[in-house]
């Protein structure tokens, strides 16, 4: 097998030099063609790699997998696969699609497992079970907690202790590309002496990675934090959603509840910790030192770009946000080695998130609530409008990706557009 990430591969797939999916990611979807149903995917420049057709031209057989963990609506039965076998895969793709590599007949084969990516439909990759979202930028949280409670407070007692997050909703993940209703509630209006319902007045996202568990632990057995990294598939983009007003009103005491189930955005290709492996970069120093249980040393963070983009419903584009993935406080094997230290069982195609990525600086900001400073400080947009919070119309845009010289792993995008809320009557 070759090594799929050596950077002198190239495609004999045309790739653009800008192209998130050069022959080195080779990312895991979920697509559906023109004249077949929903099926397993890779992603190669602008072609969706149809990982059924490759299975029954044979290119896998050594593998012995069954034909159905192809042909299917998401990757979890895939993913199940482990660690092992799904390497193996991604190493034989890359030798498929390689110039270089002369072994397969597979070029002849193109116009069956090559697809023009406009051609097909990108589906959600997995079944979510359960979707845990985390708190773990330290930028971000000491700035909500300035703006919701206290600058002089802005961490609570636990923040340095333990990677805090909360149980999300996974029924309301959607893929990229999936209109997103505005969301209607309960608020309290500052100064008003009664809370009334209306439609969100402060729509808000939140610049997110996500990541989807690989493996299983077993109700009642903690993942040792040096092992944790063994239990994430891959990562993507991730945008939590947020409407501020409904959240403020009812978070207390036990935190996001509508605020945030309304819906949540994630972008179509999980892309490999192992296709990431050289973006890896040590996380900031943790103080006070934290439990043993929660230790790390070494390189667990990821120096991945991340931008936010708003587009306007006649096509203008503000960019809002530069930040990066390799500001995180709290690594991802910290947070599923807190998540499991209790005993609680992770799923193949469950969801971690990060929290919202924000940077030191002003324009690293990852969620509208910072970058407007809760709306005293309007973004200007191409149009001549502004934005506090996000309009009917806009779209949302996450972009990410990792770049070291010549070789650029991305994720594609993570957009949705706003919706008027529904007007009907409750009463
Ligand atoms: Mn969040």
């Amino acid at each position: 097998m070759n090594n799929p990430n050596d950077p002198e591969i190239t495609s004999w797939l045309p790739v653009g030099p800008d192209s998130d999916f050069p022959i080195q990611n080779i990312p895991f979807g979920i697509v559906k063609t023109k004249n077949g149903g929903p099926r397993v995917a890779s992603r190669i420049g602008n072609f969706a790699i149809d990982l059924l057709r490759v299975s029954e031209l044979g290119f896998f057989s050594d593998f012995d997998i069954p034909k159905k963990v192809f042909d299917n609506l998401y990757l979890n039965d895939f993913i199940s696969l482990g660690q092992e076998t799904t390497r193996n895969i991604r190493a034989r793709i890359s030798e498929l699609f390689s110039e270089q590599s002369k072994k397969w007949n597979s070029r002849e084969m193109s116009a069956h497992i090559a697809i023009p990516i406009d051609e097909v439909e990108v589906l959600l990759p997995v079944r979510v079970g359960d979707y845990t979202d985390f708190y773990s930028s330290i930028e971000h949280a000491t700035n909500v907690g300035s703006l919701f409670r206290d600058p002089e407070n802005a961490l609570l007692p636990n923040w340095r202790h333990l990677p805090v997050g909360y149980h999300g909703r996974a029924s309301s993940i959607v893929v990229s590309g999936t209109d997103i209703i505005r969301p209607a509630g309960q608020t309290m209006p500052a100064g008003a002496d009664k809370p009334q319902y209306s439609p969100t007045k402060l729509l808000d996202f939140e610049l997110e990675i996500g990541f989807v568990v690989g493996k299983e632990n077993g109700l009642g057995h903690p993942v040792p934090v040096s092992q944790a990294e063994d239990y994430i598939f891959g990562l993507c983009l991730f945008n939590d959603w947020s409407a501020r007003d409904i959240q403020k009103w009812e978070y207390v005491p036990l935190g996001p509840f509508l605020g945030k189930n309304f819906a949540s955005t994630v972008s179509p290709w999980i892309v490999t910790l192992d296709a990431l492996a050289t973006f890896r970069v040590e996380g900031p120093v943790q103080e006070p030192e934290v439990l043993p249980y929660l230790k790390t040393n070494g390189k667990h963070n990821f120096d991945i770009h991340l931008e936010v983009e708003i587009e306007t419903l006649n096509g203008h584009v503000q960019s809002v946000c530069q930040s990066n993935f390799k500001y995180m406080y709290w690594n991802m094997a910290q947070q599923i080695a807190h998540h499991t230290v209790n005993g609680c069982n992770l799923r193949v195609g469950d969801m971690g998130a990060s929290g919202t990525i924000s940077g030191p600086k002003p324009g690293s900001f990852g969620s509208m609530l910072e970058i407007s400073w809760r709306g005293t400080k309007p973004v200007d947009m191409p149009d001549g409008s502004q934005r506090k919070f996000i309009n009917d119309g806009d779209s949302v845009v996450l972009k990410g990706f990792a770049k070291s010289g010549d070789l650029r792993i991305g994720f594609g995008e993570a957009r949705g557009k706003i919706l008027p809320a529904l007007t009907n009557n409750l009463s």
